[in-house]
C-alpha cells in the first residue's frame, strides 16, 4: 500500500501519513461489502436508525475535535468547520425523521381484489466518491440515507479530506454500523479508479465536471445508477429596487464563504445600472472587513486555498480579466506563504469574454457586471454550461419568481444565496450534473422501486 501524505494547506506542513488503499485492498473491501450488504439490508429500520442516531451523538460529542481535523487538512476557517458539523446534525435529524415515510411499502391501488404496491428496496453496494470542500455535508448527503435504506457503502473521501473520511468511518463503526457495511477507501484518483472497476450497484459522485465525465465514460456501459454532483458558475442579479447594503453583504458572504470554495458560491453578480456604482462600493466595503488568516483562529473568515493547483486557475482568471479590460478593485494576487493563500479579489466592468465569468473559479474572487435590465440579466445568467443555483435580489416577489422561472438552475434563491436545505432537492442542470441528493427524493434515490401486482385468489 502506498502511503498518503496529508499536508496542512495553511502552513504547508506534513500533518499525517496515512496507509492508503490500492487495487487489491479496494477489491477486498468491495467483496466484503457485498457480503455485509446482505446482512445489513435485513437489519430492521429501527436498528439502522439507532445506529445513525448514535453516529449523530458521536459527532456532537466530538464536534470541536472533528472541526479541528477538517480545518487542519482543508484550511477551512474553524468557525465554518463547526458550522458544517452543526449543519450536518440537522441533516441527520431530517433523514431520521423522513426515512420511514419515504421508504415504507406504499399501496397505490386496491380495488376488486387487485392491489398494487410499491416497495423501496436498497440498491445494494453503493460507491461514494467525494469532494473535500464540505466533506461532512457532501459525504453525509450520500452515506447517511444510503445506510439508512439498507445499502452497504464504499466511501472514498477526497485525498484532501482523508483524515475526516477516517473519522467518519470510526464514528459509524463505533455507532454499530458493521465494519464491512461502511468502508473508507483512502487515496487519490487511482483509488477512485480502482473503485469503479468493482461490482457496484450505484455510484454517487461529488466533484469536478472533468472527473465526473471520466467516471460517466467508464460506468456508462455498466447501466448502474449514476449520480454526478458537479461544479457551478452561479449567478445573482441585483435589481434596481433591491436594498443595496443587504444585497451587497449577502453576496459578499455568498462569494467568499469557505474562501469561495463552495459548489454554490456566488460566482457572477449582475447589477442593474441604476444602482451599479453604489452596489460595487458596498460590496468592496464588506469584503474589506473579511479577516484573512490562521484558519484555526475563530475570527478568521478567509482561510487557505485547499489545493495548490487552484492558485494557478485564480492567477489565470485575474490575468485574463485584466487583459480584457476589467477593473481590479481589491486583491488580485497570491498572498505570501507558507501554505496556499489568495487575497479576496473583486473585479468590476467584467463581461462574458472573460474566463472569470465563464469558468468555475472556486476561490475568493468575484466579478460584477452592469446590466440594463431584466432581459439582459436573464440572458447573461443563462449564458453558461452550468446550472446549479441562481438568485435575484428585489423586494418584489412576483418579479423575482418571473425571472427565476426563466433561469436554468437546480436551486433558485430570492433575496438569499449560497444556501442548502435538507428539505429541498439538491441538483444541477447542464454540466452541474445529474441526479439529486437531500429531500425525501434524496432518500428514495438510494432505493430501487419494486412494483407489486397482487390479485386475491377467487
Ligand atoms: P475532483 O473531481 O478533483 O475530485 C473529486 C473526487 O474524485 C476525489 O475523491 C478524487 O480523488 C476522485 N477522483 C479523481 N479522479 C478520479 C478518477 N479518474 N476516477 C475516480 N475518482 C477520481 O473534485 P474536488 O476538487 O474534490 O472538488 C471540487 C469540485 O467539486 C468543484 O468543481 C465543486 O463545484 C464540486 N462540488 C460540487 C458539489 C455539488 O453538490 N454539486 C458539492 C461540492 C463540490
Amino acid at each position: 500500500m502506498n502511503p498518503l501524505n496529508v499536508y496542512n494547506p495553511a502552513t504547508g506542513e506534513l500533518i499525517s501519513t496515512l496507509p492508503a488503499d490500492d487495487a487489491v485492498s479496494v477489491a477486498a473491501k468491495a467483496a466484503q461489502a457485498r457480503i455485509a450488504h446482505a446482512a445489513w439490508a435485513k437489519v430492521p429500520m429501527a436498528e439502522r436508525k439507532a445506529c445513525i442516531s448514535r453516529f449523530r451523538a458521536g459527532i456532537a460529542a466530538e464536534l470541536d475535535a472533528l472541526a479541528a481535523i477538517m480545518t487542519r487538512e482543508t484550511g477551512k476557517p474553524i468557525s465554518m468547520s463547526r458550522n458544517e458539523l452543526n449543519g450536518l446534525l440537522t441533516r441527520i435529524d431530517f433523514f431520521l425523521a423522513e426515512v420511514d415515510t419515504s421508504t415504507d411499502m406504499q399501496t397505490v391501488f386496491d380495488d376488486g381484489g387487485m392491489r398494487e404496491e410499491i416497495e423501496h428496496t436498497p440498491l445494494g453496494v453503493v460507491a461514494n466518491i467525494s469532494a473535500w470542500n464540505y466533506p461532512w455535508f457532501v459525504g453525509g448527503n450520500v452515506f447517511i440515507p444510503a445506510l439508512l435504506t439498507g445499502n452497504a457503502v464504499l466511501y472514498k473521501p477526497s485525498e484532501y479530506a482523508a483524515m475526516t473520511g477516517l473519522a467518519i468511518a470510526q464514528l459509524l463503526h463505533a455507532a454499530g454500523v458493521p465494519k464491512d457495511a461502511f468502508a473508507a477507501l483512502i487515496g487519490g484518483a487511482e483509488v477512485g479508479s480502482a473503485l469503479l472497476a468493482q461490482k457496484i450497484d450505484g455510484l454517487f459522485f461529488t466533484g469536478s465536471h472533468a472527473t465526473g465525465i471520466k467516471i460517466a465514460q467508464v460506468l456508462g456501459p455498466r447501466l448502474i445508477k449514476l449520480q454526478l454532483e458537479l461544479g457551478g458558475k452561479d449567478p445573482t442579479y441585483v435589481c434596481e429596487d433591491a436594498n443595496i447594503q443587504i444585497a451587497a453583504a449577502s453576496l459578499a458572504d455568498g462569494a467568499m464563504y469557505n474562501t469561495g470554495q463552495s459548489c454554490c458560491s456566488v460566482e457572477r453578480i449582475y447589477v442593474h445600472e441604476k444602482i451599479y456604482d453604489a452596489f460595487v462600493a458596498a460590496l468592496v466595503t464588506t469584503v474589506k472587513t473579511f479577516k484573512v488568516g490562521d484558519p484555526m483562529d475563530a475570527a478568521t473568515y478567509i482561510g487557505a486555498i485547499t489545493r495548490a493547483q487552484q492558485l494557478d486557475v485564480l492567477d489565470a482568471q485575474v490575468k485574463d480579466a485584466k487583459a480584457k479590460g476589467a477593473t481590479l478593485l481589491l486583491g488580485g494576487q497570491r498572498l505570501p506563504g507558507p501554505g496556499n493563500w489568495f487575497a479576496p479579489t473583486v473585479f468590476s466592468n467584467v463581461n462574458h469574454t472573460m474566463e472569470l465569468m465563464k469558468e468555475e473559479s472556486f476561490g475568493p474572487i468575484i466579478g460584477i457586471q452592469k446590466v440594463s435590465g431584466d432581459a439582459e440579466a436573464v440572458h447573461l445568467m443563462n449564458d453558461t454550461r452550468y446550472g446549479l443555483t441562481a438568485g435575484v435580489f428585489t423586494p418584489d416577489e412576483a418579479r423575482a419568481k418571473a425571472l427565476l422561472a426563466q433561469v436554468n438552475a437546480g436551486s433558485v434563491y430570492w433575496n438569499c444565496c449560497d444556501r442548502v436545505s435538507p428539505r429541498l432537492p439538491w441538483s444541477g442542470h447542464g454540466d452541474s450534473g445529474v441526479g439529486l441528493t437531500l429531500s425525501t427524493y434524496g432518500i428514495q434515490t438510494f432505493t430501487r422501486p419494486k412494483a407489486w401486482h397482487l390479485r386475491q385468489a377467487t
